[in-house]
């Protein structure tokens, strides 16, 4: 295994186990995002409940449904993007850091500038998890192929630069060994840069 696929699959599983550990002070008490992603969707045909929780969370009705919203979004990401990354598919470097950047903004607009003091330790193991697969997505096999190719093909373009044909022009001359000359008199087939036949010493 590869730097980067070891690193995608600790921030994969650092991420799952972030959105089930205490991450913010929410309400009454510090919870995970999974808790208050289950305490939303449990209560969410609930008028009476779900109308006592959003004034609870915020005196605004639309504030609190934007944060709840958020939240149910960030946990969703998380443990979506932990999964991706785990089983590296595409987007499990962006999803889960996703999640992180929703679930920031949920906090912002839950406390203020006071979010630092409700945050709980799943807030910063989740950070600690989205930059690990970010880290990991960045130097994954795939990239750093497409980043030699990236520079091989600006190599030859220099070496190219001076020739007033094309780069397919620079590919044939690039390859003289496979330009040859018969000889008359048997038949061998000589390098191009050769004045007798190897074979029978024929002039060419
Ligand atoms: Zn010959």
């Amino acid at each position: 295994m590869n730097k980067g696929r070891i690193l995608s699959l600790i921030g994969g599983i650092i991420l799952i186990v972030a959105a089930f550990l205490p991450f913010s002070y929410f309400v009454d008490g510090l919870y995970s995002t999974f808790e208050i992603t289950v305490a939303v969707l449990m209560n969410f045909t609930d008028n009476s409940v779900m109308q006592n929780f959003l004034l609870q969370v915020n005196p605004s009705y639309g504030m609190a449904a934007m944060i709840l919203a958020l939240i149910v979004a960030g946990f969703l990401l998380l443990t979506i993007g932990g999964l991706l990354a785990i089983i590296k598919k595409a987007g499990g470097s962006i999803a889960g850091p996703g999640g992180m950047v929703v679930l920031t903004i949920a906090g912002f607009l839950y406390a203020g500038a006071l979010i630092f003091g409700f945050l709980g330790i799943g807030f910063y193991l989740g950070w600690l998890g989205a930059i690990i697969c970010i880290i990991g997505g960045v130097i994954s096999p795939d990239k750093d192929k497409s980043k030699i190719n990236v520079s091989v093909n600006q190599q030859q373009n220099v070496t190219t630069n001076g020739a007033p044909m094309g780069s397919t022009q620079s590919t044939k001359n690039s390859t003289p060994e496979y330009i040859t000359k018969y000889c008359n008199k048997c038949g061998y087939q000589n390098k191009a840069d050769t004045s007798f036949c190897v074979n029978c010493g024929n002039r060419l």
